[in-house]
């Protein structure tokens, strides 16, 4: 039957961890997969989660959930995401539901986009999340590219994008990282995205964020979702992608959100009736555990709060690890500039080492990372710092 099955290509991050755990250097670094770890490389889980752990111990039933998930993770990040007071969430205006993480509410919205608007395209930022291109080819919507990041300043292309944004054809759909852009670490600023929020009133474009990485930037929720709230004020009526993953430390229980907005609460009860019934044939109804997780914590005050200090324990960790890179990488007397090291947000650091350059730390030094030398930040301690440091600096001396 399946002589014609060969093997699939490998995932550019996954498969840096399996190569990573195949070395066996006690030198070795693990630059490569987004998830937060400890200042001794450990993976963490939040005390709010254990709290909330303990809370809802023998209270949890396992019958599945109904089609629309949990309804109070759904109200609670929908909050998050357009505020406590908004509209959009008072009036009931957005088709939401609780979604297989960030991927899973990509691929959910890539099936509905495909499904109600058959002609169009969406255009990702270039780079992006590599998956992104997957998740919008496996759902048959081609997919094209917008100017993101300009290599020579380490920053956005500012000028490009727009100038992309201007000349895509009317009604298009792009694809928008609120904060922590994935790989780069580059965001617009408050300005930039209300002329990028009116340029799409302009033509008509529909706004589709992706929000992964909510608190990670700046360790203010809100302060992250700014870019939502500047679209939505203009009067977007916009996509939204949320996962849980990194911020509360749930990689593996995969919870997270997807809304869109609607004209009115008919509007929404329509689009969500029709995302639940295109969840229904792909994987029935999301889990129930970690969304449980989840929205005990946001409906609690206490542990909301302790949730907030933990994320920004989380961000100052992966800050100050930014600043000494930097600080070591100019003691060593490297005659380029690492500005971008503390200038960039997030997760990650867009590091503008070559792949050349990447194969050489990972060859010689054991240190990991994909090929468009990204690294993550997270993967960095104090006690690799120096090391790394020296290994950068030997790879890109001469
Ligand atoms: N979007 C972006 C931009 C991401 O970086 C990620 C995680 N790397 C995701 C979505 C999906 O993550 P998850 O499915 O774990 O929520």
């Amino acid at each position: 039957w399946w002589h014609n099955v060969g093997i699939a290509p490998k995932d550019p991050i996954l498969s840096i961890t399996e190569a990573f755990f195949a070395d066996s250097s006690p030198n070795k670094i693990n630059l490569g997969v987004g998830a937060y770890r400890d200042d001794e490389g450990k993976p963490v889980v939040l005390q709010c989660v254990r709290d909330a752990e303990a809370k809802i111990t023998g209270c949890e039933f396992l019958e599945s959930l109904s089609r629309q998930g949990n309804v109070k993770l759904v109200e609670e990040s929908a909050k998050l995401a357009y505020g406590e007071n908004s509209d959009v969430v008072k009036e009931g205006r957005f088709a939401g539901v609780q979604a297989l993480s960030g991927t899973g509410a990509c691929r959910l919205f890539a099936e509905f986009q495909r499904r109600f608007r058959p002609e169009s395209q969406i255009y990702l930022p270039s780079p992006t999340w590599s998956n992104h291109h997957n998740i919008w080819r496996d759902a048959r919507v081609p997919s094209r590219t917008y100017h993101y990041y300009d290599p020579e300043s380490k920053g956005l292309h500012f000028g490009a994008l727009m100038d992309d944004v201007k000349n895509a054809p009317d009604h298009s759909f792009f694809l928008l990282h609120p904060c922590a852009h994935n790989p780069t670490g580059v965001d617009p600023t408050e300005e930039q995205w209300r002329e990028i929020s009116h340029q799409f009133k302009v033509k008509n474009h529909f706004p589709f964020f992706d929000m992964a990485y909510q608190g990670f930037a700046s360790g203010n929720l809100s302060k992250d979702a700014q870019a939502i709230r500047i679209f939505v004020e203009d009067g977007h009526l916009i996509g939204c992608v949320q996962s849980f993953s990194k911020n509360m430390g749930l990689y593996g229980q995969r919870v997270g959100c997807l809304s869109v907005l609607c004209m009115n609460a008919k509007q929404a009860i329509a689009v969500k009736s029709q995302l639940q019934h295109i969840a229904r044939a792909m994987y029935s109804n999301p889990p129930v555990h970690g969304a449980l997780l989840v929205s005990t914590i946001l409906c609690d005050p206490h542990l909301r709060n302790l949730w907030v200090e933990e994320l920004k324990v989380m961000v100052n960790r992966t800050t100050k690890m930014r600043v000494t890179l930097q600080k070591n990488l100019e003691e060593l007397g490297s005659p380029l500039n690492w500005d971008h090291i503390t200038n960039q947000i997030g997760m990650f650091c867009y590091s503008g080492l070559t792949p050349e350059q990447v194969d050489q730390l990972r060859n010689k030094f054991h240190i990991y990372m994909t090929h468009d030398g990204r690294i993550s930040m997270a993967g960095i301690t104090t006690g690799n710092v120096a090391y790394l440091a020296n290994a950068i600096h030997e790879v890109t001396k001469s």
